[in-house]
């Protein structure tokens, strides 16, 4: 089994109907990139910075933060890196900076919100990711994105970033591509008007399913609420794959949802083919993509979207699971 997994590394991921589907991984500290690699990833879909930043005492200044990016665009040697601003707040802290308390750190000043607010934290860190573009393939992405003046305030800051390193004279990407994160439901209401304001959409279903079901993503006593199946979420990852398609921008998907490998399958057919998941699992799943064709997946993502209720969705998606093994 160890062994048919390790031969999987090498070869593509693709429907038995010749549809190439990516899978990324999903990283955080400078020793995802040997894990990444090890189960054939094909770059990175989401690099979480917010991870190497909360392993510090202070906050890593703009030259220490481009080391680390260029280790990291080196490690993966030319394959894609999605770099993800930082998204602190929320569950995740960082220990040398004065956070205030509050009663709904989730629906409070988290992610892009502290980016904007706290603007030379964030302009050290678009400087960081540019400078160390050269190195790499590195794409930008934005976290929690609400709404079109929020990116368009992000574009802004950018291209002023951008205007003070040309004046530097160092070189940088000045074309790097920009995307947000759709994890927000009002994104996904608005993903038509969105995907015109950047390159690509990368669906966030953790907080996806968190914020459209009102479910804590980390409180067990929610544990039921927080729902992949629900036909919420379904429909609302078909609807921004939509609109990617009819905007013509690339939609991909880095929440964990992907990593079950029955998942994979329903999200391809629902219009996804750029998958980031933990590594660990990129083998199982592309084992699912390779046995199945992307007209069985749309089909059981048809089916699926008629139904009403994630029981049922569920007990289908355990028969069609059943048939895979
Ligand atoms: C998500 O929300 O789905 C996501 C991928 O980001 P994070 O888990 O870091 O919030
Ligand atoms: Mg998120």
């Amino acid at each position: 089994r160890q062994r048919e997994l390790e031969e999987l590394r090498d070869l593509p991921a693709e429907t038995t109907d010749g549809v190439r589907v990516s899978l990324k991984a999903n990283i955080g500290l400078l020793s995802d990139i040997r894990v990444a690699l090890a189960n054939g990833a094909e770059g990175v879909g989401l690099y979480r910075t917010e991870f190497p930043f909360m392993t510090r005492k202070t906050f890593p200044s703009r030259a220490e933060q481009q080391d680390l990016y260029v280790k990291i665009l080196e490690g993966f040697a030319g394959l894609p890196v999605n770099i993800r601003t930082l998204d602190i707040g929320g569950d995740k802290g960082l220990p040398y900076f004065t956070y205030p308390k509050e009663d709904n750190p989730f629906m409070g000043w988290r992610s892009i919100r502290v980016s904007l607010d706290q603007r030379d934290i964030f302009r050290d860190q678009l400087a960081g990711i540019l400078l160390a573009s050269p190195h790499g393939k590195a794409s930008l992405m934005f976290p929690m994105v609400s709404g079109v003046d929020e990116i368009r305030t992000v574009k802004e800051i950018l291209a002023d970033v951008k205007a003070d390193l040309e004046r530097t004279g160092k070189p940088f990407d000045r074309s790097i591509r920009t995307g947000i994160m759709v994890e927000l439901p009002a994104a996904v209401q608005i993903a038509d008007l969105l995907a015109r304001e950047v390159d690509y959409l990368s669906i966030g279903t953790n907080d996806l399913i968190q914020y459209t079901l009102a479910a804590d993503r980390n409180n067990p006593k929610v544990k039921q609420y927080y729902d992949a199946y629900h036909p919420a979420i379904l429909h609302s990852i078909k609807r921004v794959a939509d609109a990617g398609r009819a905007a013509g921008k690339p939609v991909s998907l880095c929440g964990e949802m992907a990593a079950e490998p029955i998942n994979a399958l329903l999200l391809l057919g629902l219009g996804i083919t750029d998958f980031s998941l933990s590594a660990p699992y990129i083998p199982l799943v592309k084992q699912a993509i390779r046995k199945t064709s992307l007209a069985s997946a749309r089909e059981m993502a048809m089916t699926v979207l008629t139904m009403e209720s994630s029981r049922d969705i569920r007990a289908y998606l355990a028969e069609r699971q059943a048939e895979l093994e």
